[in-house]
């Protein structure tokens, strides 16, 4: 049976768009249940609907006319309930509903089944017999499987265009391919697709016509030439050394390259229009498809044989073609996983957004994208990355969505969005030289989020009081070692120099979790609970001595240093730093240097500091929380797990409650608190921070003038009120209700004209 599901799942993936999608699930499932009929309505938004799609059994004809409101006929009571409706006698049912045209009178037996995605209910799949029968469990069970698996597929092939061959069968409403993902940064974008991805990884290279076909044939060639010296050369270096049966494998690979199917078929696909790369992909996947699903278990085998075939010869075009692609002027990069280092890669000047099929807005790439102003969508799981380089998109980040080849209408309200931002932006500038303080006088620090050298363009521009928290990891994420000490010196003295005497907090290297070192591979089932931060560092102290060092020496004849820890959970870590810190000074002056020692703060951002925050508060200088982390770890949602992001909730009342601790636990102890989590940057979470007495907000630049404005507009007594008020309420719809009715009522409504 999981062989069966898994090969009916695996067709209808691959399937092209989505009428060819549901017509392989038809008859698939006529065919493994051996029933008369099956059929699969879609739910049609747009005339709130359900149209029979696709049918195996009824009258053709009645495809795209047989047309049900919610609350008619069997498949309306299946969506009405959510749950499979299993009837013996059909026609004996009261909301039974008889349309001629599909000649179904002679159906008594009757099986429906939700196809629910995330929630949302996107059809029915049905199945119906002849005799007089209740469908037994067995039956019902493989079809609530079959449908919750296939509701993944369907939302994916309606996001890569089935949805326009739903509208032109007569719905009349105006939707292009849309779909759904989670907000990663606010903005929106009008662009052109580029698409990036993982070496050899098949799944994710996208088509593109090339200019010229035949030299993209004779590139083939020489990948195929050069990958046959390689295997030829291996088999060569192993006789003796593995059993001659071992290395008839390389024979076998040999025998694929010489000619066969492998080969033609990919040299015919770049004939017809697709570049090698995405011609061998689209071959070496289907030969991986048909090897698959072979019933014998050695032939299924090959499948590995061909994948790793495939992948020398992705390797070696990669290698040979290099990325020549012209970076479109208004550029969205799009990848199955969009890495910071390939965002970075791309001119800021052209890159207009971001949309990533994995992750969440708490991911790394995404807090980049903030950094940088530049609208991203993330976790937009159905879509068809392959299919969609050089496609225009609309990408909304405030929403969490994006457009392919959108219609006019959607381009004219969207290009009316643009405008309405631009001139909110431009208001916004003016506060640029305003103090950040609150209707009554209480001043504010707003600082800035930074972690890429060209963040400070952007930093000073909008006057901010320093910068809160630099992230130090992403030079370790673009290179192929761990950086010297003098390159790391470099790099802190361009970060610390431009503030003059402002201050600049260096936090210490945070990778783990999220994110990796492609050079330092750390291999666990949870990351994030893993060695990750400050944990990793103080297990490697030729790693942390080294950064200590580069931040001091940089901080020379400046002074504006302050170093802080990421992930601290125990008042050990703090003294195992501090007798680094002291080390490293220690050394720094013997040889000459004159450094001082800066303060040292951590973050609080672990549930562990948030009940001991008053005893960490006595051993260092300041406090830091950082609620991207904390929110994480509180709710136990995964911050960048796309299926859970909807938990993911910063307005949560434990997360104010714990905040509410901190900052109790900072006054008491006479410690300097700030935050420079991703709630310090949005307007509601920072208005309720400032209420609950944190009087210093980090956070991306592009969201500081915005934050500046609720702080200019609001009083601090009210703020203190309001949260107080949050503070007593028992959900988080609840508390973002409250806030954002008292912004809207200090006439900050402009704010949430984006969606929010
Ligand atoms: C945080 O966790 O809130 C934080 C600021 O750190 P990062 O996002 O880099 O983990
Ligand atoms: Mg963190």
């Amino acid at each position: 049976m999981l062989y069966t599901l898994h090969s009916i799942i695996q067709e209808v993936t691959s399937a092209k768009g989505l009428q060819h999608a549901l017509n392989i699930i038809v008859q698939r499932v006529a065919e493994t249940t051996r029933v008369d009929v099956c059929s699969v309505y879609l739910w049609d938004r747009d005339s709130d609907e359900f149209v029979l799609m696709a049918t195996l059994g009824l009258n053709p004809h009645a495809v795209g006319r047989v047309r049900l409101r919610r609350d008619e006929g069997l498949v309306g009571l299946v969506g009405e309930r959510e749950e499979p409706v299993n009837l013996d006698n059909a026609d004996l049912h009261p909301r039974f509903r008889y349309f001629p045209e599909t000649g179904e009178e002679r159906f008594h037996a009757f099986l429906g089944v939700p196809i629910i995605h995330f929630r949302r209910l996107l059809g029915v799949l049905v199945v119906q017999q002849q005799e007089i029968r209740r469908f037994d469990d067995e039956e019902v069970a493989f079809l609530v499987t079959l449908a919750a698996q296939l509701a993944g597929a369907i939302a994916h092939s309606e996001a890569s265009g089935g949805i326009e061959g739903l509208h032109e069968r007569g719905a009349g409403g105006q939707l292009s391919g849309m779909v759904t993902g989670i907000p990663g940064a606010p903005g929106i974008a009008v662009g052109e697709a580029m698409v990036v991805y993982a070496a050899a990884d098949f799944n994710a290279v996208p088509e593109r016509v090339p200019d010229d076909p035949e030299q993209e044939v004779e590139l083939f060639r020489a990948a195929v030439h050069a990958v046959r010296e390689e295997v030829k050369d291996l088999s060569e270096r192993l006789t003796g050394m593995v059993p001659p049966e071992e290395q008839l494998i390389f024979d076998a690979y040999l025998r694929m390259l010489d000619g066969n199917s492998l080969i033609e078929e990919t040299i015919t696909r770049i004939r017809e229009g697709n570049w090698a790369p995405g011609a061998l992909s689209e071959t070496i996947s289907k030969h991986i498809k048909i090897f698959a699903e072979m019933e014998d278990p050695y032939l299924r085998e090959r499948a590995a044989d061909i994948r790793d075939l495939g992948r020398r010869l992705l390797m070696r075009l990669q290698l040979d073609s290099g990325d020549k692609r012209a970076v479109p002027d208004a550029t969205i990069l799009v990848g199955q996983e969009v890495a910071a280092a390939q965002l970075v890669e791309i001119p800021r000047e052209r890159l207009v957004g971001v949309l990533s099929a994995r992750g969440s807005g708490n991911s790394h790439v995404a807090i980049l994208a903030r950094a940088l102003g530049v609208p991203a969508v993330m976790g937009a799981g159905d879509l068809p990355v392959g299919r969609l380089e050089g496609r225009h998109l609309i990408l909304d980040g405030y929403a969490g969505r994006v457009y392919i080849d959108p219609s006019p209408a959607i381009r004219k309200e969207y290009r009316r969005r643009l405008r309405e931002e631009a001139e909110l932006s431009a208001g916004l500038r003016g506060l640029r030289d305003l103090p950040a303080e609150t209707l009554d006088g209480e001043p504010i620090s707003l600082m800035v989020n930074t972690g890429l050298l060209s963040d400070v363009k952007s930093a000073l521009d909008v006057r901010c009081a320093g910068v809160g928290l630099h992230r130090t990891e992403f030079p370790f994420m673009i290179r192929d070692r761990f950086p010297g000490e003098e390159e790391q010196t470099t790099i802190y003295r361009q970060v610390l120099q431009p503030y003059g005497d402002r201050p600049v907090v260096l936090r210490t290297l945070d990778v783990g979790g999220d994110k990796p070192l492609p050079y330092f591979p750390v291999h666990e089932d949870n990351p994030f609970l893993g060695w990750r931060g400050l944990r990793l560092t103080l297990d490697h102290p030729e790693i942390f001595l080294t950064q200590l060092r580069a931040m001091l020496r940089a901080n020379i004849g400046l002074g504006n240093l302050k170093i802080m820890l990421p992930m601290v959970t125990r008042l050990e870590e703090i003294e195992q730093s501090y007798a680094l810190l002291r080390r490293a000074s220690k050394e720094l002056r013997e040889e000459g240097h004159q450094v001082e020692v800066p303060p040292l703060g951590i973050m609080i951002e672990v549930p562990a500091a948030v009940y001991q925050a008053e005893t960490l508060a006595k051993h260092v200088d300041f406090l830091s929380i950082g609620t991207n982390d904390l929110t994480q770890y509180l709710l136990a949602v995964d911050r960048n797990n796309p299926h859970v992001a909807e938990l993911y909730d910063e307005l949560h009342p434990a997360v104010l409650g714990a905040i509410n601790r901190v900052a109790q636990a900072a006054r008491a102890q006479n410690v300097p608190l700030s935050v420079c989590g991703g709630m310090a940057g949005d307007p509601k979470g920072a208005a309720l921070l400032l209420g609950l007495g944190v009087n210093t907000l980090s956070m991306s630049a592009a969201a500081l003038l915005r934050v500046k404005w609720v702080v200019r507009s609001m009083k601090m007594s009210e703020l203190r009120g309001l949260a107080a008020k949050a503070l007593t309420l028992e959900t988080a719809a609840e508390v973002r209700a409250l806030v954002q009715k008292a912004l809207r009522d200090a006439g900050l409504g402009e704010l949430f004209r984006g969606g929010e």
